[in-house]
């Protein structure tokens, strides 16, 4: 069935009796030619544009929850493409046009909203980081735009522009920029995935992965063996785990990162802003939440629930920010495993190990790759060689030292 308003009307018209479940239920087959672990929105591209741009069908999804229930239902659906350094620039452009068009290719009302990020600056220093960041995103083709305290004032006048610890001197602005309905991406991908043959295969957890003779043959799971010609690793903050069972140890640690929502409010903020000086980011859904989050919790772990510390240092933020926040009450919090690269940035490639692919290292900025990286993830596993727009995303990158650092923190984990 095809989606438009014209069926909205017919099935409201007719008791909405007419509305068929989004994809098939499939019991795993004993072989397929690709297998991608992991539901999450970059599985559920990836097998997509497998079947879309390559033409290969034969695919299994294994998740081992519910399709979406893992950090792409989780996150504060911030999408942008305001990033400078190459290698992330291309890729974070491609992933922004995809973004563009994606209600339309899906048939699927993903709720691209372009609102704007504001990125605020505090000092003179980070101003002229934000100018030299602004000058790369124009040359990659991007919007950027770099305003001063008296033009944000007009257009932000509910900030804290005098707070004495932190005043905000201006932002970059990226119009383009927004967010979109994180539950509705998974749902798009995987409708339009299922449509193409792919089977998705829900309540699978994969235990084991077999190697014989340096190349893959396929996984164990929780409902049997399946054979397989290429496995596609895509499992988020569980990377390290599912790498290690067919002996890869990755550079990648995992560690939780909480968001929180408010009670509904009227609208109060049309765009997306984020502090400039901690880490803090705000937007308004549409139901009218406040949807926000900071730091993450710092120790690695793997609880998908957060410590209140945390929740506490990131309200203290929203106050520093925008003093109006403290009369609104958050109604729930939440949180999501990362998988934390050592800069920040993620990994797209082949392994040692014939026909094991990997895909990895998204930290807390997945959400917006989710279209470019399936895009990049099937270019990959279809034929062997990277996409021109994910080719700095190596995993030798890591023994060279040629690290895309964007947030220039180092190598550290847990601070990008
Ligand atoms: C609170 C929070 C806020 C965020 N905010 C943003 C944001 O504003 N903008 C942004 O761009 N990004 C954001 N992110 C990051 C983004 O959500 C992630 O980087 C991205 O969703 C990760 O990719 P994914 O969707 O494929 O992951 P997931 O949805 O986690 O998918 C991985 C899947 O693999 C499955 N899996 C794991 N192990 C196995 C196994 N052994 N067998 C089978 N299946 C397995 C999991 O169940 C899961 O469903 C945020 C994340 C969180 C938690």
């Amino acid at each position: 069935m095809r989606f438009s308003g014209w069926q909205v009307l017919r099935q409201g018209l007719t008791g909405n009796k007419g509305w068929k479940p989004q994809w098939r239920n499939p019991e795993p087959k004993p072989e397929y030619d690709i297998i991608l672990i992991g539901g999450g929105g970059h599985g559920l591209s990836t097998a997509y544009y497998l079947a879309k741009n390559h033409g290969l069908t034969n695919i299994a999804v294994l998740e081992k929850g519910y399709l979406g229930g893992g950090n792409v239902g989780r996150n504060t659906t911030i999408v942008r493409a305001d990033y400078s350094l190459p290698g992330n620039s291309e890729f974070y452009s491609h992933s922004l046009k995809l973004w563009e068009g994606l209600s339309a290719e899906l048939n699927y009302n993903v709720m691209l909203s372009q609102r704007g990020v504001y990125r605020l600056f505090h000092s003179d220093g980070q101003r002229d980081h934000f100018a030299r960041a602004g000058n790369a995103i124009v040359n990659q083709g991007d919007d950027a735009l770099l305003l001063d305290q008296t033009a944000l004032r007009k257009r932000l006048p509910y900030l804290d522009y005098d707070n004495a610890r932190f005043p905000i001197h201006g932002a970059l602005y990226h119009a383009r920029g927004g967010t979109a309905r994180h539950d509705a991406v998974a749902w798009g991908y995987a409708r339009a995935a299922d449509q193409r043959g792919v089977d998705l295969i829900q309540n699978c957890e994969v235990t084991g992965i077999d190697v014989e003779n340096g190349r893959v043959r396929g996984v164990q799971t929780t409902r049997g063996a399946i054979r397989a010609k290429k496995v596609g690793i895509v499992v988020a903050g569980r990377s390290s785990q599912v790498a290690a069972m067919a002996g890869l140890r990755l550079p990648i640690e995992s560690h939780l990162l909480q968001a929180f929502v408010t009670e509904g409010l009227k609208p109060v903020i049309d765009t997306v802003i984020s502090f400039g000086m901690g880490h803090y980011y705000i937007s308004q859904s549409d139901k009218g939440g406040l949807v926000f989050g900071g730091d993450m919790d710092f120790y690695a772990s793997y609880a998908q629930r957060g410590n209140l510390p945390r929740a506490e240092q990131v309200t203290q933020a929203a106050m520093t920010l925008m003093p109006m926040i403290g009369k609104a009450r958050v109604l729930r919090s939440w949180g999501g495993i990362m998988d934390m690269s050592p800069d920040g940035s993620p990994i797209i490639d082949k392994t040692h190990i014939g026909g094991l692919f990997l895909n990895a290292g998204w930290c807390y900025g997945g959400f917006k790759a989710v279209p470019g990286s399936g895009w990049d993830f099937a270019h990959l596993i279809a034929t062997g060689h990277p996409h021109r727009t994910a080719e700095k995303y190596m995993l030798e990158r890591f023994k060279t030292g040629h690290l895309i650092d964007e947030e220039g923190s180092g190598a550290q984990h847990n601070l990008h």
